[in-house]
Order: C-alpha cells, then sequence, then structure tokens
C-alpha cells in the first residue's frame, strides 16, 4: 500500500486509455487553480497482488503543443516529487518529438524508476520502428497497445520490481491518525498545539513516509502516529500546484490511516475540496472525524453550531453518523476532545462484534422488519457475522440475496450503528446466499 506511479507524457499518445485500463475505480481529483478547473485522475490498481496508486498528471495537458511547452515541466516535477515510479509513455506512431527529449532530460536525472512505454504498438512494423526510442538515453522500453493490453503485463512486473518496499518497521504497526484538509485549514497548528503541551511525546520520526511528518504520540494511555500532511508543501516549488499537492497528499495519507481528522476553516465552510477529501476517507474505509476549526472567528448566536453542524450532516448524506467538533486551535479549544474521539473512532472501527452477539441483537429486529416482499418473493434472513477485515464488514446470510434492496440495506445499517455505536466509521453490509 501506499505506492504512488505516476504517468506522464505529451498529450494523445494514450495515457488515459492505459490509465483506464488499469484501475478499477476512478477517482477524480478536482483542482481549482485561480478559478481554473482540472481533472486529474487519480485510481488503484494492483499486479500480482502488489497494490499502487496510480495517477494521471497529463490529465490536464490538453491542447495544443505549444502550451505544453510550459506544462510540462510542471507536469514532470509533479510527478517527481510525489510518485514513488514513473511510467513515461510516448507514441510510437508519431515517433519521437522534441517534447519527448525534453521530458527524457527532465527524467534522465530523476532518482526513481522511470519505465518508458512505447504506446500503439498494434502490429510489428511497428515494433520495429520502436527502437528509434532508445535514442531518448533511457534504456530499455516497453512496447505496448493500450487499446488490447498488449505489453502491459511486461510492463507491470517491471514496474513492480522496481517499487520500493513498502516500510513495514516498528512504527507502522501503530494505529495512524491523519490530520487532512486544505492549506491554511490549521493542520499544523493543530498538531502544534498537540505537540507543543503534552509531556507525553515519544519521538519526533521524520519521514516514516518519505513526504509527512510523523510524531509518535502518547494520550489517554493510547499510544498512535499522527500524520501531518502540510509540511511539505512548504517546499513545492510549484507554486499553483499547491491545492493539488495537498490533495496528492491526502490522498496518500488517508490510504495509509486508521482515522483521518478532516480539519476544516470554519469561515470556509464544508466546501467542494473538503467535500473530495471526504468522500476519499470514507471510499477508503477509513475512520473519520470532521474538525471545524477557527471557531473563534465565527459570530455566534443560539443555534450557530447547531445550524453549522445540520449543513455539513446534510453534505455527508448517507453517511451523517460522524462527529464534528467545533475547534479552535488558537484558544486551544477542544483540541483535546478531538483527540479523545479519534481514538473512539479507532476503536469503534476495530471492534469485533461476536457472532452470539450480533444475531442475538440482529435477529429480533429483522423478525419485526423483515425486508419487504419484492416480486412476490419473500426473504428470509437466517443469521449474520462480522467479517475478519481490518474494517466493519458485515454478512447477512439469506435465501434471496438479490431482492434484498438498498432501502432494507440502509435500514440495518442504520440500526447496526444504534445497537453497537460505529460512529466514524465506514461500514459494509452484504448479503449472501445461504
Ligand atoms: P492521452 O491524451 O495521452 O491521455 O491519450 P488518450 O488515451 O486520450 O489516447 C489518444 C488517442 O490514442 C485515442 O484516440 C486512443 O484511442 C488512441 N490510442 C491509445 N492507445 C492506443 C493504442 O495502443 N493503439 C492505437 N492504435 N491507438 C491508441
Ligand atoms: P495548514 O496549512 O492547514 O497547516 O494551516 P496552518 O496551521 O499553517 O494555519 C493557517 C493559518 O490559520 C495560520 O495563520 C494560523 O495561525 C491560523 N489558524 C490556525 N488555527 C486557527 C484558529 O483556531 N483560529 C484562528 N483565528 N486562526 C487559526
Amino acid at each position: 500500500m501506499g505506492n504512488i506511479v505516476a504517468i506522464v507524457g505529451r498529450p494523445n499518445v494514450g495515457k488515459s486509455t492505459f490509465f483506464n485500463r488499469l484501475i478499477q475505480r476512478r477517482e477524480a481529483i478536482i483542482d481549482s487553480v485561480s478559478g481554473v478547473t482540472r481533472d486529474r485522475h487519480y485510481g488503484k490498481s494492483d499486479w500480482n497482488g502488489k497494490r499502487f496508486s496510480l495517477i494521471d498528471t497529463g490529465g490536464y495537458v490538453k491542447g495544443s503543443d505549444d502550451i505544453f511547452e510550459e506544462e510540462i515541466d510542471k507536469q514532470v516535477e509533479l510527478a517527481i516529487e510525489e510518485a514513488d515510479a514513473i511510467i513515461f509513455m510516448v507514441d510510437v506512431e508519431s515517433g519521437v518529438t522534441s517534447m519527448d527529449e525534453e521530458v527524457a532530460n527532465l527524467l534522465r536525472r530523476v532518482n526513481k524508476p522511470v519505465l518508458l512505454a512505447v504506446n500503439k504498438v498494434d502490429n510489428n512494423k511497428r515494433l520495429a520502428n520502436a527502437v528509434e526510442f532508445y535514442s531518448l538515453g533511457l534504456g530499455d522500453y516497453f512496447p505496448i497497445a493500450s487499446t488490447n493490453g498488449s505489453g502491459t503485463g511486461d510492463l507491470l512486473d517491471a514496474l513492480i520490481e522496481a517499487l520500493p518496499e513498502v516500510e513495514d518497521d516498528e512504527e507502522s504497526e501503530l494505529p495512524r491518525f491523519a490530520v487532512v484538509g486544505r492549506p491554511n485549514a490549521g493542520k499544523s497548528s493543530f498538531i502544534n498545539a498537540l505537540i507543543g503541551e503534552d509531556r507525553y511525546i515519544v519521538t519526533d520520526i521524520a519521514g516514516t513516509t518519505r513526504d509527512s511528518i510523523d510524531t509518535r504520540y502518547n494520550r489517554f494511555g493510547f499510544e498512535f502516529n499522527l500524520v501531518d500532511t502540510a509540511g511539505i508543501r512548504r517546499k513545492s516549488k510549484v507554486k499553483e500546484n499547491l491545492e493539488f499537492y495537498s490533495v496528492m497528499r491526502s490522498v496518500r495519507a488517508i490510504e495509509n490511516a486508521d482515522v483521518c481528522l478532516l480539519v476544516l476553516d470554519a469561515t470556509r465552510g464544508f466546501d467542494g475540496q473538503v467535500q473530495n477529501i471526504f468522500w476519499l476517507a470514507q471510499r477508503n474505509n477509513k475512520g473519520i472525524v470532521i474538525l471545524v476549526n477557527k471557531w473563534d472567528l465565527v459570530d455566534k448566536e443560539t443555534n450557530t453550531m447547531k445550524e453549522y453542524e445540520a449543513v455539513i450532516r446534510r453534505e455527508i448524506e448517507p453517511f451523517t453518523d460522524v462527529p464534528i467538533i467545533f475547534i479552535s486551535v488558537l484558544n486551544k479549544q477542544r483540541v483535546f476532545k478531538a483527540i479523545e474521539t479519534a481514538v473512539k473512532v479507532f476503536e469503534s472501527r476495530s471492534k469485533k462484534i461476536k457472532t452470539r452477539q450480533l444475531n442475538d441483537v440482529m435477529l429480533p429486529i429483522i423478525e419485526k422488519n423483515p425486508p419487504p416482499a419484492y416480486k412476490g418473493k419473500f426473504v428470509k434472513i437466517k443469521f449474520c457475522m462480522q467479517l475478519p477485515t481490518p474494517h466493519p464488514q458485515f454478512a447477512f446470510f439469506c435465501n434471496l440475496p438479490q431482492y434484498v434492496r438498498d432501502p432494507y440495506k440502509r435500514f440495518i445499517e442504520n440500526k447496526l450503528r444504534q445497537e453497537f455505536d460505529f460512529q466514524g466509521v465506514p461500514i459494509s453490509i452484504f448479503f449472501r446466499k445461504k
């Protein structure tokens, strides 16, 4: 987990085609840079059991070749800074272009695995033509055809081979809390407030993952790693990509986290970018705590907090069972409550309900409210169990699983939440044939 692979190359070489072939699920990352909305694509893939995230950094380099000149540095720089390996894609149909050479110049200096993929090699003639790409000085290349997948297996074998091992040290065994959110939401301040005041800190470990600062932390008799996603952006040379960097950093931190503390600036609200991060965490089945920071800046009347909370809950439907805490890092208000809540969410996410207890509670509820008949058929749920997965998943065994509709699944989920407390924890429910 945690490895990021970036695809770079000029427009129309086939990056998106390749990307779409590989990923199981597409996550568009919307990046609003000075009013422009760009789509970059991020998805997950695995090959021979090794998982990695794939970004098509070129998603935004559309249009004519002359805009490319200035965009290319940025695109490659982004890949160099963020990725663990880079796939540089070129097109055998057009042959080596000056832009390919320019990219190759940048990539030759990189200290990360670079795999040269010569795309659109659909026939033997093109296979012979591909030889000219040796001139890029990047060594062996991989002839592929993204449209039919030929050659991609060899490329992926080499990619997996080249990816760094994801560290499996002692620290990574500790629960990981990621502090995520937009730039300036107050993430660093939040972490500083915790660290500055607390006597229980064990050590500072710079860069357990390369680009975030992990702080080992001990509170309430509970030890965990705090993952700061704010630090690195200050080093970034590409100012326009600041927002995108912060999202990318969030992506990586979220994937490696158990619980995400989503910090937002109360004066800016739960806007689109914050929502992106929220749903990323939810889809990755991570525990979530929403921290509305800078509450000191908001003019308050009797119901301000309630109303603010209601607005957020509407945005996060149907996953509304999430703790929302109003904090002010500046005034040290509820900062520790935030951590306490994260610990609680972590524990809920890890808990395993015994099959006996689960059935004792759920079967009477189901008996009182059975699934409605569908197409004249009656669904009989016989028993249920929690699956032995890192995050809560439940299987309900019945005669006709295909007839259980979404509203009933939601009903079951709500009951599970009421009875067993999964606040802040995404849960999955499956109906299986028995
Ligand atoms: P991107 O701009 O680099 O993302 O390129 P796209 O993935 O949008 O592909 C550009 C064009 O090349 C599309 O018309 C694709 O259908 C075509 N293309 C992509 N891969 C192949 C391939 O393996 N063989 C051929 N002949 N065409 C391809
Ligand atoms: P990050 O980019 O998310 O790490 O945000 P920072 O921690 O750097 O904070 C951004 C700005 O918001 C800084 O000027 C902080 O002093 C300020 N800030 C952080 N928390 C609060 C708060 O609770 N109240 C107020 N008024 N300002 C805050």
